[in-house]
């Protein structure tokens, strides 16, 4: 390659990271502004486990720690589970070359799980369980005030549809929520990001990945799938992860059919026309199965 195209190229490669950069930041403070996920004061302790969601999540919050008009505090905090092979000394190395405060939790949870999980049985349930209740120990501790996750936009749809195929609930990952033991309040940051964004970003950024594959546990082969379908479904047609996604912030519980989210017993004509109401007959205007309809069809018996 000639020098003129390789600059030209360079040139390129560095106006589509600044505009990732961007993207990415613009996303997070969005979400955290949405949800509340961040205010004055707050010290918000992000879990590091060293695969490259929580390490972007760690690096995007610091910098806008840095550029935010609201005061907060960040400490990483990663647990040590033990696994074999799992290199300790890389996060704390990386954390002090940044000037992050941060906190290594050690626990064997490895041989709890080990001990009590039959050969060839999955060990996540008990693993994440064991996980969350020291990590709540910690935040306790360490006097978080917000506890942040590096899940993004697509483990999020990925979870709507295992509860659906697997599970018939309509149930993704929520943004923001209250700890299962009432006691803490739970942030994902990377709720819009797209996990291809952040693979680009950790590529870039050159974090110091740690594989998710030490304890040996088999990778979750439904999860997996989901995400591959989503991936091709989003090849063939751009956009509609996207779409999916904002479906999950648009629901109609009149429309669907749980009677606890819609009193489909009681519901009375009002005698008001609502222009908004619903056109029961008529296909969804909103719908990819052809152009809206610009009034009823007349159908024409006598033809
Ligand atoms: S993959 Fe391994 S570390 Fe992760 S939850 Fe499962 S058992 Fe635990």
């Amino acid at each position: 390659m000639s020098a003129v195209l390789e600059k030209a190229a360079a040139a390129k490669e560095a106006h589509e990271l600044n505009k990732l950069s961007k993207r990415l930041h613009r996303l997070v403070g969005q979400a955290s502004a949405d949800y509340r996920m961040i205010e004055d004061g707050d010290k918000v302790m992000v879990c590091l486990s060293g695969g490259k969601d929580s390490h972007a999540l760690l690096d995007i919050l610091l910098e806008l720690k840095r550029r935010a008009p609201v005061r907060f505090d960040v400490v990483a905090v990663n647990l040590d589970q033990k696994q074999p092979g799992f290199p300790a000394h890389v996060l704390p190395d990386y954390l002090k070359s940044r000037g992050v405060p941060f906190h290594i939790e050690n626990q064997d949870t490895y041989s709890v799980v080990k001990r009590l999980i039959p050969e060839g049985q999955t060990m996540c349930s008990l693993c994440s369980r064991l996980r969350r209740g020291i990590l709540y120990r910690v935040a306790d501790e360490l006097g978080a005030t917000k506890i942040a996750l590096g899940h993004h936009r697509d483990d999020m749809l990925q979870t709507f549809f295992l509860n659906m195929f697997f599970g018939g609930r309509l149930k993704a990952m929520p943004p923001k929520l209250v700890s299962d033991d009432g006691r803490h309040v739970v942030i994902r940051p990377l709720a819009y990001v797209a996990e291809t964004d952040i693979e680009r970003w950790a590529a870039h950024r050159q974090y110091p990945i740690i594989p998710c594959s030490l304890c040996g546990s088999q990778a979750n082969l439904q999860r997996a799938q989901i995400r591959q379908m989503l991936r091709d479904w989003d090849r063939q047609h751009p956009g509609r992860i996207d779409s999916m996604f904002r479906a999950l912030g648009h629901v109609v519980p009149s429309h669907l059919h749980d009677r606890n989210l819609y009193p489909f017993e009681t519901i009375q004509p009002s005698g008001v026309p609502d222009p908004r109401g619903d056109k029961a007959f008529d296909e969804d205007d909103s719908a990819e199965c052809g152009p809206p309809l610009a009034a009823p069809v007349r159908i024409d018996r006598d033809a």
